[in-house]
């Protein structure tokens, strides 16, 4: 299963976040393809479209799905004292494939910051640096011989050695791999290095309390907003104090608690969905009279992938995706009227597999 690392400096509320997570915690039983390792938090996908598909088939049981965040300072904590703190941390960094960058937004006397005050940009700078020099050293590592290949005229060489030379410029002056295009062909020779500033990036700003309802008035915010930017990054703003208080809630006090705060969505929530993005993931439906369900499915995966999601024996007998979007679904309001105004397609083992597709899997045992 794909997994989002939570990463950023000391004190800056990433504890204080992955404890939210895995107090919202998922029954893991539910979920048999998640780890569980106390540094690990396995989430609910919120999404509108489950419920009212529930509303719709009335099933016996809905089943929302899942995905897991890895708290890798949790991680670097417990591994073994005095030996490289900083090799462990890119290593684990290494392993996940997606980063949620926790960045202190907010000011308090009481708790100390690292380097003495509270700047942003200096923290994602200095754990973006430690990302791009342990990138350099893996290009430098290959280029000389590269470069020896692609002078004798060794195809795959010479467009390694192009790859190599335009990483190293960027990581020269700071910039991580995603910033850069590639072809096609360039893109294979980058996914086959590992790097860890091609992996995507969620900068979440933790902010206090009082400005979470109007985040645009914290100065900090808009720091990394604008820092983003240039760093093909996403931003969100959460209050991960919050968000530990509300973990705690069910789902009506939550309701409430969201309304005193004058907010409609929480931080928790807002991570979760762009975390999933950020993954590439996306869900499709079952609707059956025992069970609506969601599937988490990575974006580009075809009809038969999607169907050995569920089960294995799905995709080896598949034969063919009875489907329906959500919104046609919704609009006829039954599968027998979707059917009927002709919205119900039949697709094939090539069918790109779209999200908010409802799917019934046709399979030979
Ligand atoms: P970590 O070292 O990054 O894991 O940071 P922690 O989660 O342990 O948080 C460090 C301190 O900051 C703790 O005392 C938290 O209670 C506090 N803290 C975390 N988030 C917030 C926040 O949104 N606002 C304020 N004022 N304090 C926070």
């Amino acid at each position: 299963a794909l997994t989002a690392g939570i990463v950023g400096l000391p004190n800056v509320g990433k504890s204080t976040l992955f404890n939210a997570i895995t107090k919202a915690g998922a029954e893991a039983a539910n979920y048999p393809f998640c780890t569980i390792d106390p540094n690990v938090g396995i989430v609910e996908v919120p999404d509108i479209r489950l419920q009212k598909l529930t509303e719709l088939v009335q099933p016996k049981k809905t089943v929302p799905t899942a995905f897991e965040f890895t708290d890798i300072a949790g991680i670097v904590k417990g591994a073994s004292k005095g030996e490289g703190l900083g090799n462990k941390f890119l290593s684990h960094i290494r392993q996940v494939d997606a980063i949620c960058h926790v960045v202190r937004c907010f000011a308090s006397e009481d708790i100390t910051h690292v380097s003495g005050k509270v700047d942003p940009i200096d923290d994602i700078e200095t754990i973006n640096l430690e990302l791009i020099l342990a990138d350099l050293e893996t290009v430098d590592k290959r280029i000389g011989r590269v470069e020896k290949l692609a002078k004798q005229k060794d195809k795959e060489a010479v467009i390694e050695f192009a790859v190599l030379s335009k990483l190293k410029e960027a990581f020269e002056v700071e910039k991580p791999a995603r910033s850069i295009e590639f072809n096609e062909d360039q893109m294979k020779v980058v996914k086959g290095l590992h790097l860890l500033t091609s992996k995507p990036v969620l900068y979440v700003s933790n902010v206090n309390e009082d400005d979470i309802q109007d985040p645009e008035h914290n100065e900090y915010v808009q720091k990394v907003k604008e820092f983003a930017k240039g760093d093909q990054a996403e931003v969100i703003v959460v209050c991960a104090k919050i968000e530990e208080e509300m973990a705690e809630l069910d789902d009506d006090e939550k309701a409430m608690f969201l309304e005193e705060l004058g907010i409609d969505e929480s931080g928790l929530d807002k991570l979760i969905r762009a975390t999933y993005n950020l993954l590439g993931l996306a869900t499709y439906f079952t609707a059956g009279v025992q069970e609506v369900r969601a599937w988490t499915f990575k974006k580009g995966m075809k009809a038969p992938q999607c169907a050995g999601i569920i089960h294995t024996d799905f995709e080896r007998g598949f034969i063919r995706a009875e489907t329906v979007s959500y919104e046609d679904l919704l609009a006829g309001g039954s599968m027998t009227a979707a059917r009927e105004a002709g919205k119900v397609r039949l697709e094939g083992k090539d069918y790109l597999v779209q999200d908010g597709d409802v799917i019934h899997f046709r399979f030979n045992v």
